[in-house]
C-alpha cells in the first residue's frame, strides 16, 4: 500500500464519520480519519435529539453517534487520535500536518472540523469559565442539581439546554437580548410553557460575578437600561459558534482555500472547496444547516466525489 493516503478526513464528527463510510465503502482502500478526541463530533454534547430522521423517542447525542466508529471501522476506516495543525498543498499531493508527530501525506482531503461554542464577551465570562461558567449542560448541568442557574442566549441550543436544564435545576433564567427567539417554533412554545423557566427579554448580561469559589450570580441590563441582579452559582452560555478553519491557515497566514468573510469555508454544490482534491463538509462549510442530518449528507457527498477524484489522479 502507497504511504500516500487516498484520503485524510480531518475531524470525526456527523460529517468527517460519513465521509469516512463512504470512502472506505466505495472502494478506497487508505483513508484515515484524523480526530483529536473521540469521534461524534459536537453532538455528542446534547442531551436530546429529536430530528434525527428514522430515530424516535428520547436518545441523547452520544447514544446516537455511538455506533458511527464502528460501523465506518468494519469496511476499513483507520482512526488516528491526533490534532491536525495544518493542512498545505503542493503540486498534487496535501501535506497533514500533526502535533508532535511526523506530517501525512495524502492524494486528497475532506475537512470536517465542524466549530466551537462562542464566547458572549461580559465581563467576568473568561475569569470564571469552569468555575461557575459552562459552555455544556450535559457536563455541567448535574452541578446544579436542585439550584438555580442562567442561560443566555435565544438559538436552539440556548433553548433546548434550558429545557434540559429546568429538569435537573431549581429555576432556570433564560437571559435573551431580543424578545423574539431564533429557535424553532416548537421549542419556543415547549419553554414557555415550563414553570421552572422564567424569560429575562431584551436584557444582556453585564457581569458575571463571584468570589474565591466561583461564580455567586449575573448581572443584567435590560434594553431601558434597568440593571438586575439575579443571584446563581451557575452561568450556561449559548450564543452562537465559531468554525474550527485554524488547520486551513498557511505559514504566511493565508487560507488555502477560499473563505467567506465569517471564515467559512466556500464550496459548491458538490463539497468542493476552491482548491481541487480538498473538500469541506458539514458546519464548516458556508450555508451550512448545523445540522447532524445536513452533516452527514455533506460527507457522502463529498466522499463520493473524492472517490472519482482520486480514480482520475492515480490513473
Ligand atoms: P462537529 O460535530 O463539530 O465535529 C468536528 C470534529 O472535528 C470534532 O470532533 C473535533 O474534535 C474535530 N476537530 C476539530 N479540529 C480538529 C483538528 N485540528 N484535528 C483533529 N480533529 C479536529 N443538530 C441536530 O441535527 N439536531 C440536534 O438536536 C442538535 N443539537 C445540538 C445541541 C448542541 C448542544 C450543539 C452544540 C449542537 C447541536 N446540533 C444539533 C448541531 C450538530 O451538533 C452539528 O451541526 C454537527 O455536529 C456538525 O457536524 P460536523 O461533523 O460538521 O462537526
Ligand atoms: P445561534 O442560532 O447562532 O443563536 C445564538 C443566540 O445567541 C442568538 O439568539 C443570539 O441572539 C444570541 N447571542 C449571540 N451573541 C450574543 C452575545 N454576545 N450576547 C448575548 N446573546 C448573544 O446559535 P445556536 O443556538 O448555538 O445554534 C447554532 C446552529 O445549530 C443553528 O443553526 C441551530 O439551528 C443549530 N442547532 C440545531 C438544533 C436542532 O435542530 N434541534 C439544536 C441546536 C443547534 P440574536 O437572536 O439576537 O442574534
Amino acid at each position: 500500500m502507497s504511504n500516500i493516503l487516498d484520503c485524510a478526513i480531518i475531524g470525526g464528527g456527523p460529517a468527517g464519520l460519513t465521509a469516512g463510510l463512504y470512502t472506505t465503502r466505495g472502494g478506497l482502500e487508505n483513508v484515515t480519519m484524523f480526530e483529536k478526541g473521540m469521534p461524534g463530533g459536537q453532538i455528542t454534547l446534547s442531551s436530546e435529539i429529536e430530528n434525527y430522521p428514522g430515530v424516535t423517542g428520547e436518545i441523547t447525542g452520544m447514544d446516537l453517534m455511538m455506533p458511527w466508529p464502528e460501523q465506518c471501522q468494519k469496511f476499513g476506516l483507520k482512526h488516528e487520535m491526533v490534532n491536525v495543525t495544518r493542512v498545505t498543498k503542493t503540486a498534487d499531493t496535501f501535506t497533514i500536518e500533526i502535533e508532535g508527530a511526523d506530517s501525512v501525506q495524502a492524494h486528497s482531503v475532506i475537512m470536517g472540523t465542524g466549530s466551537r461554542p462562542r464566547r458572549a464577551g461580559f465581563a467576568g465570562e473568561d475569569e470564571f469559565f469552569g468555575r461557575g461558567v459552562s459552555t455544556c449542560a450535559t457536563c455541567d448541568g448535574f452541578f446544579y442539581k436542585g439550584k438555580d442557574v442562567a442561560v443566555i442566549g435565544g438559538g436552539d441550543t440556548a433553548l433546548e439546554e434550558a429545557i434540559y436544564l429546568a429538569k435537573i435545576c431549581n429555576k432556570v433564567y433564560l437571559i435573551h437580548r431580543r424578545d423574539t427567539f431564533r429557535s424553532a417554533p416548537n421549542t419556543v412554545q415547549r419553554i414557555k410553557s415550563i414553570e421552572n423557566i422564567e424569560l429575562v427579554l431584551n436584557s444582556v448580561p453585564d457581569e458575571v460575578y463571584g468570589d474565591n469559589m466561583g461564580v455567586t450570580g449575573i448581572r443584567v441590563k435590560n434594553n431601558n437600561g434597568e440593571i438586575r441582579d439575579i443571584e446563581v452559582p451557575g452561568v450556561f452560555t449559548f450564543v452562537g459558534n465559531d468554525v474550527n478553519n485554524q488547520t486551513l491557515i498557511q505559514e504566511d497566514g493565508s487560507f488555502l482555500c477560499d473563505m467567506n468573510k465569517s471564515g467559512e469555508v466556500i464550496v459548491d454544490i458538490s463539497m468542493n472547496t476552491s482548491v481541487a482534491g480538498l473538500f469541506a463538509t458539514g458546519d464548516m462549510r458556508i450555508a451550512a444547516p448545523k445540522q447532524v442530518v445536513s452533516a452527514a449528507g455533506d460527507g457522502a457527498v463529498a466522499a463520493l466525489q473524492v472517490i472519482s477524484y482520486v480514480d482520475e489522479l492515480l490513473n
